[in-house]
């Protein structure tokens, strides 16, 4: 499998800003936020999109959730409101291919739309 910017981070061959790691996830502060508070989640296993986790994925992924919730008590979001996004394969917007989730918080963020 093709190594992605996401792989040299968590290897940290790219530096980042790092807000949590253990042995499966690590997350850090995007580089290009979208909101005042942008972080990504991400298993170390470079599953390269939601469609493609398997029955062995699920704990992680939950696990995931998890730690979202942790770091927006952390990084000061959790009463006010987050959002946790997937962007999944082109359509979805999804750029790098390396299975992650979006922590988003910190303003009033906007509707969805397609
Ligand atoms: P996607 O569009 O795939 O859902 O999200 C990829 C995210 O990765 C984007 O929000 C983008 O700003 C972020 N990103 C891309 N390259 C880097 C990088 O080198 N460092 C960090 N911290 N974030 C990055």
């Amino acid at each position: 499998m093709a190594e992605t910017i996401f792989s040299k981070i968590i290897e940290g061959s790219i530096p980042s800003k790092k807000v949590f790691e253990n042995e499966r996830i690590y997350a850090f502060h995007d580089i290009q936020p979208a909101a005042p508070v942008h972080v990504l989640i991400v298993p170390k296993k470079p599953i390269p999109s939601l469609n493609d986790i398997g029955d062995e994925d699920l704990a992680v992924i939950g696990e995931i959730h998890r730690v979202a919730v942790q770091l927006a008590g952390e990084l000061g979001i959790a009463d006010s409101g987050y959002r946790v996004i997937n962007n999944c394969g082109a359509d979805g917007g999804q750029t790098v291919p390396h299975l992650h989730f979006h922590l988003l918080g910190g303003a009033k963020l906007g509707a969805l739309t397609g």
